[in-house]
């Protein structure tokens, strides 16, 4: 046995890449009616999507694994040729593979086009691929779903087999766990059985019911946003969700994003639309009157509810929807107030996400590959935020947008999965488009800078991050039910009311459970709600007008405690996350 050198270990897309041809060898082997279309690696794994009339079902999945791992045992070659276009499109014409010479057909004219072969398997790729497959090491394949050919729904329905590949069994393993906790923590069903939110198909896909529960949840994050913002000077504004599309011609949007926008609406001749985005409102008040320099930056936030188009087949639960509500604000400023309105908002971001319990953030500068002539010095102003504040950053070469550079902030989950959250952005396109000035203390009219930002992104996708980010199991402070009273018996229904009341009245998120069930029973219900503190109401306790906790998570039964300290202790997590 030699000791693996692992400088020359292919990287695990390449093999996850080569992984996916051994799928559609299998699948052509196996089930020959079947059409092959593409096959990428992923983040996590890779897919390969089939056309066929058929669904495959979970033992056929049974079947393509065993034969892929044969193909693994028997270390083939695998072969890269060159060929011209005009030979390629023969070939896979020849054999029938419609969607293949699809492909070909749109891959510019002088463009190379290469091949790889692996055993009696040939597919037209990119490449690179691992040199034999026994460099493989392991493939599991982990379900079937729909896919549309091209994600559009309006193709064929085509069936995606989604795997995964590892150099090793362990590194597999540890995968495979992996995935069952981050099933376990699925904030779509954590959703449900939390009865924080649904999602009605019927009444249309994407879109959010929030429950009394996640209502709670969500008003409590609102309530720590508003306050920083408050502290910070912004003001908070209302704009209309319906509004002439005429706006959104002035803003650029018609032109460049009305793929993306709901509408239009005729009403009395005019098109209306739904809101995409909240900028062109501020716009709209702050344009109001004249500006003096002496009033800016002039800072405007709200929590704006705005509709997007998505396709049906990438919406998933609260992370990717079609209404959302952005914890939106547009600042106002000159080129020199950059900075500091950039540091002011990384400090905000810090005192969120670790309110939130997200340690691990990572700030990304995004440049434009299309620099405009102001460019540098949104750069420059974001770069010296970032390193007054003494933070790390990484350069993200031309990922910044329409209007401008800008800066991303990214975290990690409890289970180190990273999620792109806040976006600072600045903007020298709309202030032009909408012809704003102020005055300055030359006495001339001059264009202020605009800067777009939100922080959580939006309370669904934030929501739904918390959810799986806690497991469901949210901390004291933002739980919707803090508290749960259990009286063992119905002669304790009176003091466990009393118990109830007091709670109450001192702001504590508490119910009681009035049901005839046994104790045990009742424990084991509100458990299944992940409720931190089940207040057991006995006759011991009554006689000492004292309540037994049963804290979420731990097995110990902690001694009585006086109603009055409990009340101190959820007090004290409260304040301890900055929320009144
Ligand atoms: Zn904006």
């Amino acid at each position: 046995m030699i000791a693996s050198d692992l400088s020359t270990a292919p990287p695990l897309a390449t093999l996850r890449h080569t992984a996916a041809h051994l799928l559609a060898h299998a699948v052509k082997e196996l089930f020959p009616e079947t059409l092959v279309t593409i096959g990428p690696a992923t983040e996590h794994g890779f897919y390969y999507d089939f056309a066929r009339e058929t669904p495959f079902v979970p033992e056929d999945l049974v079947r393509l694994e065993a034969r892929i791992a044969e193909l693994i045992a028997a270390d083939l070659p695998v072969t890269r040729e060159s060929i011209s276009r005009a030979e390629a499109i023969a070939r896979f014409q020849a054999l029938g593979e419609h969607y293949k010479v699809e492909i070909i057909s749109s891959i510019p004219e002088d463009d190379a086009i290469t091949l790889y072969s692996v055993g009696t398997f040939t597919d037209l790729c990119r490449g690179p691929h691992v040199e034999r497959t026994g460099e493989i090491g392991v493939v599991k394949l982990l379900g079937v779903a729909g896919a549309y050919w091209r994600g559009d729904e309006r193709n064929p329905m085509l069936q995606r087999i989604n795997g995964t590949a590892f150099a090793t069994q362990a590194e597999l393993d540890a995968h495979l766990a992996f995935l069952e906790e981050a099933a376990r923590r699925d904030h779509r069903r954590l959703g449900r059985e939390l009865d924080l939110f649904r999602i009605e198909e019927d009444a249309g896909g994407g879109l959010i019911f929030w429950h009394p529960r996640g209502t709670i949840v969500r008003g409590i994050i609102e309530a720590f946003i508003r306050e920083g913002l408050a502290e910070r000077g912004y003001q908070h504004v209302v704009t209309p969700h319906v509004v002439s599309e005429r706006l959104y011609a002035t803003s650029g949007h018609l032109e460049s994003f009305a793929d993306g926008m709901f509408g239009p609406l005729e009403v009395e001749g005019q098109r209306f639309r739904l809101k995409p985005m909240n900028c062109p409102g501020h716009i709209l008040i702050y344009r109001d009157r004249l500006r003096s320099y002496r009033e800016l930056p002039v800072r405007y936030a709200e929590f704006g509810t705005v509709y997007r188009y998505e396709r049906s087949g990438t919406l998933h639960g609260l992370t990717r929807v079609r209404g959302f509500t952005q914890d939106d604000a547009h600042i106002f400023c000159t080129p020199e107030q950059l900075q500091g309105e950039f540091e002011q908002t990384l400090d905000e971001a810090l005192r969120m996400m670790r309110a939130f319990g997200f340690d691990d953030l990572r700030f990304f500068l995004s440049t434009r590959e299309q620099r405009g002539a102001t460019d540098p010095i949104a750069e420059e102003a974001i770069r010296a935020a970032l390193i007054a504040k003494g933070l790390p950053y990484e350069i993200d070469e031309g990922g910044g947008a329409f209007y401008g550079p800008k800066l991303d902030i990214t975290l990690r989950d409890a289970i180190g999965r990273a999620w792109q959250l806040g976006t600072v952005q600045v903007d020298f396109v709309l202030p032009e488009r909408f012809r704003l000035s102020y005055r300055g203390d030359d006495g001339g009219e001059h264009r202020p800078v605009m800067i777009h930002r939100a922080l959580a992104g939006s309370l669904e996708r934030f929501m739904g991050l918390l959810i799986e980010h806690y497991g469901g199991n949210f901390p004291l402070w933002l739980a919707p039910i803090q508290a749960v009273v259990l009286p063992i018996s119905e002669h304790q229904l009176a003091y466990g009311r009393s118990v109830y009341d007091r709670l109450r009245a001192a702001g504590v998120r508490v119910e009681l459970d009035t049901s005839n069930e046994k104790l045990g029973y009742k424990i084991r219900h509100w458990k299944t709600q992940k409720i931190p503190l089940l207040l057991v109401a006995g006759r011991s306790e009554e006689a000492d007008g004292t309540i037994s906790v049963n804290a979420r998570g731990s097995e110990e039964k902690r001694p009585a405690i006086s109603v009055e300290a409990l009340i101190a202790e959820i007090a004290q997590a409260r304040e301890a996350r900055g929320v009144r």
